[in-house]
């Protein structure tokens, strides 16, 4: 038998929520995260896992945190999320390259990691509304860095009793991002690009999700609001199953023994991806280290170094864009924990980092992060890395997962930890084609995004990706640009003509 697993809000340790329900509400009206309120144990062992497939084994993993999901449910959730949309039956295939293993997780949809979560996030959400009887519209607010909003989309788009709004940072995402999200076809999806950042983005939604008032009129409207961000436990928790997964072929391929343990290095920015590595290990993967690497915007590996979380500091826009992120929304979900579960205390930071931009963990909650490992790679490391391991392999790696293999490379340098390592390797080369190109080429490219990934095909033989032919010629469908302050204006428009 089960053990039922209930969500609590890092901010408010009274409410207590289904799986179903904290998925449907996405944000705790609080402000806080919905976090699992115990931990269970995987029910097989590695070497069991290693005889299943993707689906199988993400079975396995969410099974253990959705409860309230019937058993039926879940697999045709699953069924439908990681099918043929993936160009590659193994869903999440393991390379080895130069000493270590890259994880990839952008052979789905819209050939980033997103899709590993977005996928499934649609069935999980009206499965949900399902279950909860819930009669309103589902309108899925997004702020995007530039992966969740097309990814989103992509999942949402025409899906019955939802709709969907993404805002992105005009000027702050690739060319291949743009043009993914503005041609986005549906009768139900907008998308928004903001004059401002992916925090001001993502501080905006939060704002509109907290407005109790606009929340009231469009309810009686027959409107609701969710999240598709990783605040969402529907997007976090399918995420777990990736690590469970990668562990599970290493033990199928003999490359380690059933209980050895490996390191995982994450390129980080919002904190989802590599929280759900920290969960993968609360469940039982024997995990030695999770290494969050980090681009210039590096917040989080000067709170691991310091314990001090501090975002009053210059934004900078790099070639990893969707670690453009100083405001690290999951990473409340770790000092929820570290705090011991003690709501008061969280909300008590979040406040003081919402306030002063600031806060600082005791010594004995640093001391439980001891788990994680910090680093960050410069512009010029990380374009180093790509031209350094294609020249030596022949493998092409996008920015953000060369952001995660150059912190690697420094990390066993400096630490002599010989662990087994996993780089989770975030995104096709083809979605951040120009600056792979400058990385290969080592000059400034002055041609057009598709010249370039015409060229990037016939250096390396590697076929364009179906996602980008797609958009190569499609027409823009949506060109709507807004202040900061404008959003909340935009979604009641967007209602208004649903
Ligand atoms: C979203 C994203 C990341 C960062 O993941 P988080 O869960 O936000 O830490 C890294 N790489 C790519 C390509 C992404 O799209």
């Amino acid at each position: 038998m089960s053990l039922d697993v209930r969500y609590r809000s890092t901010r408010d340790n009274g409410k207590i929520l289904k799986a179903s329900q904290a998925i449907i509400q996405g944000l705790s009206e609080d402000g806080g995260l919905f976090v699992p309120d115990l931990f269970p144990r995987l029910e097989v062992s590695p070497s069991e896992l290693a005889k299943m497939d993707y689906k199988e084994v993400a079975y396995e993993v969410m099974k253990l945190f959705f409860t309230d999901f019937t058993e039926e449910e879940l697999k045709y959730c699953i069924e439908h999320a990681y099918d043929s949309k993936f160009d590659t039956e193994e869903i999440a295939p393991l390379t080895y390259v130069d000493g270590t293993y890259y994880l990839e997780l952008f052979h789905g949809k819209t050939i980033a990691f997103k899709d590993m979560a977005l996928s499934i996030l649609p069935y999980l959400m009206t499965t949900s509304a399902k279950k909860n009887d819930v009669r309103e519209k589902i309108i899925i607010l997004t702020a995007t860095s530039g992966d969740t909003g097309k990814a989103a989309l992509a999942g949402f788009a025409d899906v019955e009793g939802c709709g969907i709004v993404v805002f992105y940072p005009k000027g702050g995402v690739s060319k291949v991002q743009e043009r993914q999200m503005v041609t986005q076809k549906g009768k139900n999806v907008k998308v928004v690009g903001i004059h401002g950042n992916f925090d001001d983005a993502q501080t905006g939604v939060k704002k509109i999700f907290s407005d109790e008032e606009f929340k009231a009129q469009l309810k009686e409207k027959g409107f609701r609001f969710s999240s598709a961000n990783s605040i969402n436990i529907g997007r976090l928790i399918p995420q777990v199953a990736y690590y469970v997964f990668a562990y599970s072929r290493l033990v199928k391929e003999g490359k380690i023994s059933d209980g050895d343990e490996i390191n995982f290095t994450v390129p980080t920015g919002n904190f989802g991806n590599i929280l759900a590595g920290y969960y993968a290990k609360k469940i039982g993967i024997p995990v030695h280290k999770l290494i969050c690497a980090s681009n210039e915007n590096k917040v989080l590996f000067d709170f691991f170094e310091s314990g001090v979380y501090d975002r009053n500091r210059e934004f900078i826009l790099t070639t990893s864009p969707s670690m453009d992120i100083l405001i690290s929304s999951n990473l409340e979900r770790l000092i929820y924990e570290i705090s011991g579960e003690d709501a008061d205390k969280c909300r008590a930071l979040m406040s003081s980092l919402s306030g002063s931009g600031r806060y600082e963990i005791s010594s004995e909650m640093k001391e439980k992060c001891k788990d994680f490992v910090g680093g960050f790679a410069s512009e010029e490391e990380v374009l180093e890395r790509i031209h350094e391991i294609y020249d030596r392999t022949g493998y092409v790696m996008d920015t953000h997962t060369a952001v995660a293999s150059a912190v690697s490379k420094k990390y066993v340098k400096n630490s002599n930890d010989d662990t087994t390592n996993v780089v989770v390797s975030t995104a096709s080369p083809y979605k951040f084609t120009r600056s792979v190109m400058e990385a290969l080429e080592g000059k400034k490219e002055e041609e057009d995004d598709f010249v370039l990934i015409d060229r990037l095909s016939e250096m390396t033989g590697m076929p364009v990706p179906n996602a980008v032919e797609e958009i190569r010629n499609a027409e823009i469908l949506h060109d709507t640009v807004c202040e900061k302050d404008g959003m909340k204006e935009e979604v009641r428009k967007f209602l208004e003509k649903l």
